[in-house]
């Protein structure tokens, strides 16, 4: 296939553990950016299938094809032409390696990938705190300290992925909010090193 020239999407990828804060820096850069944000947790909570609810709200990954599925089909959505702000995927090198194949196919890039660095203990709070306002299933200690576990164990791969193609960049994610937006915004823009 050749590329489309209306369409060489370019994409933004935010890494980082459960309540790390990848929605809240993925919609600031939407908005500053003007480009949709899309969380693959999100899309694949608006499935509402019964199977994969179950393995969602235990913590465990879903099969690489479905997300795969699902998050492709979204990018090819008119809004995403330009690009857009992936959250929560590629999760695994099957994924990673996929989405590289489909941003050749259509003249796409990776802009950059950012990972939010916080420590495993914080993440488990974090999460734990935030189950008022998210009202999610898998917000909860048992299930918070799995999902640190699996991703403690996702990411490094991943991470090693989009190292050995220079498009990392890892950031504090202790950080405050608006120091993190910040960072992220002027390694955009070129003037923060990797
Ligand atoms: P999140 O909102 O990103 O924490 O995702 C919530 C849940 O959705 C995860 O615990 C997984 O069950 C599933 N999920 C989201 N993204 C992926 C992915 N890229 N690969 C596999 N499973 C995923």
């Amino acid at each position: 296939m050749s590329p489309d020239p209306e369409r060489r999407p370019q994409l933004l990828l935010i890494f980082g553990g459960p309540g790390a804060g990848k929605g809240t820096q993925t919609s600031l850069l939407g908005q500053s950016l003007g480009v949709p944000h899309i969380s693959s947790g999100e899309l694949l909570r608006e499935h509402q299938r019964h199977d994969t609810q179950n393995v969602m709200s235990s913590g465990e990954l879903l099969p690489d094809d479905l997300v795969t599925r699902v998050v492709l089909a979204r990018l090819e959505q008119p809004d995403a032409a330009q690009g857009a702000i992936l959250d929560g995927f590629p999760r695994t090198v099957a994924q990673a390696r996929a989405l590289d194949d489909w941003l050749e196919q259509r003249g796409g890039a990776i802009r950059a990938a950012f990972y939010l660095d916080v420590p495993p203990d914080d993440l488990v709070a974090r999460i734990v705190s935030r189950r008022e306002i998210s009202h999610r299933g898998d917000d909860n200690a048992a299930v918070a300290e799995r999902r640190v576990e699996i991703f403690n164990h996702e990411m490094p791969p991943i991470l090693e992925h989009y190292a050995a193609h220079r498009q990392l960049y890892r950031i504090d994610g202790a950080q405050p909010v608006e120091q993190i937006h910040q960072q992220i915004t002027e390694a955009l823009e070129g003037r923060h090193a990797q």
